[in-house]
């Protein structure tokens, strides 16, 4: 998972930069990076860690200009490599672009593969790469060239030959000298939203909270397979791949990724994820003292329970919040002692009652696990634990770090054998079809759910 966000027109475009991507930190922690075009140049500072302590004032006064765009990076161990950090600045006979993506490629083996016996030389092992060289050495574009913008003429038909040959899930920001250009895939699995402030600039983001940061207003999303031009003479929208309703928009993005502030596909984030836990509550009615979230990504699931079921709300356990996600350490031994840095059991809370323990979602089960032990410690009498998505069976090759199908525990074990395994009264999923009516409305249809069904709508 990463996070995007782009600036056009504005003489603080990194610091604004800088802005957007702390709101997206969640997305991606483990490296940032900025692009910045003065409209002659583009200028690159990429660097490792959080936004706020990797990149320094100096940092964004050296990046002049008016036009940006910034990724923050999440990966796991093995592939946090500083050459991969993005965005990617690339200069070819056509001038020089950067490029940040979220998402994942997924027939990126055989598109290096013959990129390579071509003779491009590879520096990175991103998959995003694969665009630059894909975007480089685009021979067969005519069939593109038709009905473009002169000012388009140049680039674009090199990035629809790239997107025609890519495979999987790309929201892509490209800045150019002079242009800032945002790209879904036809599914349209990761999101991408643009905004506008007072001023006039135009901001491109993965999640409206970033919007909300540099005090932007949403306008819309970019559609699924839409390529949006931004420069001097204004916004021109082309749909290369044709305007196909393919949409799979990624539902773990409202189970779990995007912050709950947000407007993403169109819809609030917030309201969904309180929806998936009223739904829960209307499948899985318990008798119990109360509702307790596993904090934070738990925590608007509970309230929906707790709203529907009339059983009270209380936070039985309490988030230190001086520790980042238990889940993105790549070694097992820190997890496991990173839940007890990240939540401990509130005793008078729990001591002596039955407790409905909702989270988000179960992975390996290891957070589980450990929070079970402790609020048994801590004097619990029932646990009933709910989860407000689906078993989560399949791996995600669309950009979302779950890690292999062997590691995750509903691929391996029956309900019944987590249940055992994590030690509850009681432990029940979200239903498939309760989990994809509480994201569906009339605007928003069209999600991918592979990660709980195994069905990869692009392979
Ligand atoms: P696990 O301990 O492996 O079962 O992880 C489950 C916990 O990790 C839940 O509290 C989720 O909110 C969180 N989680 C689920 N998916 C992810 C992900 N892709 N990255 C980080 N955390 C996640």
């Amino acid at each position: 998972m990463c996070g995007i966000f782009g600036v056009f027109n504005n003489n603080n475009a990194s610091k604004l930069t800088y802005l957007g991507l702390h709101a997206l930190q969640h997305r991606g922690q483990e490296a940032v990076g900025i692009a910045v075009s003065n409209r002659y140049e583009i200028n690159v500072k990429k660097t490792e860690g959080l936004v706020m302590q990797a990149l320094k004032e100096q940092d964004l006064n050296n990046l002049k200009g008016d036009i940006a765009i910034g990724h923050v990076r999440y990966s796991t161990s093995g592939k946090a490599n500083p050459q991969n950090i993005q965005p990617f600045l690339s200069h070819f006979y056509k001038g020089s672009f950067a490029i940040a993506h979220n998402g994942n490629i997924v027939n990126v083996n055989e598109l290096k593969e013959e990129l390579e016996k071509e003779g491009a030389i590879f520096h990175t092992t991103s998959d995003t790469e694969v665009f630059v060289h894909l975007i480089a050495k685009a021979k067969d574009t005519e069939e593109f060239e038709i009905n473009l913008h002169q000012n388009d003429r140049e680039f674009l038909p090199l990035l629809f030959s790239a997107m025609k040959k890519v495979k999987g899930a790309y929201s892509l920001l490209i800045l150019r000298e002079s242009q800032l250009i945002a790209v879904r895939d036809p599914y349209g699995f990761r999101p991408l939203v643009l905004g506008k402030n007072k001023q006039g600039t135009l901001f491109l983001a993965s999640e409206s909270c970033a919007l909300d940061m540099v005090e932007a207003e949403y306008l819309r999303d970019i559609k699924p397979g839409e390529v949006l031009v931004i420069d001097g003479e204004g916004l021109r929208s082309y749909f290369p791949l044709g305007f196909v309703d393919k949409a799979h928009k990624c539902i773990f993005e409202y189970v779990y990724f995007a912050r709950p502030d947000s407007i993403i596909f169109q819809d609030y984030v917030y309201e969904i994820r309180k929806e998936m836990g009223r739904q829960l509550a209307k499948e899985k009615p318990i008798d119990a003292d109360v509702v307790v979230p596993v904090l934070d990504s738990g925590f608007l699931a509970a309230k929906g329970y707790s709203e529907k079921s009339g059983i009270p709300l209380e936070f039985g356990l309490i988030r230190n919040h001086y520790i980042g996600r238990s889940f993105i350490q790549p070694l097992q031994e820190i997890r496991d002692l990173s839940v007890k840095l990240k939540l401990n059991p509130v005793r008078q809370v729990v001591e002596g009652k039955r407790i409905i323990l909702i989270d988000d979602s179960l992975v390996r089960g290891t957070t589980a696990k450990k929070i079970v032990g402790m609020l048994k410690r801590a004097g619990a009498k029932e646990i009933h634990f709910l989860i407000s998505s689906p078993p989560v069976i399949s791996s995600c090759v669309y950009g979302i770090d779950t890690p292999t199908k062997e590691e995750l525990i509903a691929s391996t074990k029956s309900i019944e054998e987590i249940r055992n395994y994590i030690g509850v009264d009681t432990l029940y999923y979200l239903s498939l079809d309760g989990m994809v009516k509480s994201a569906l409305n009339k605007k928003n249809k069209g999600f991918c759910v592979a990660c709980f069904t195994g069905d990869y709508p692009v392979l």
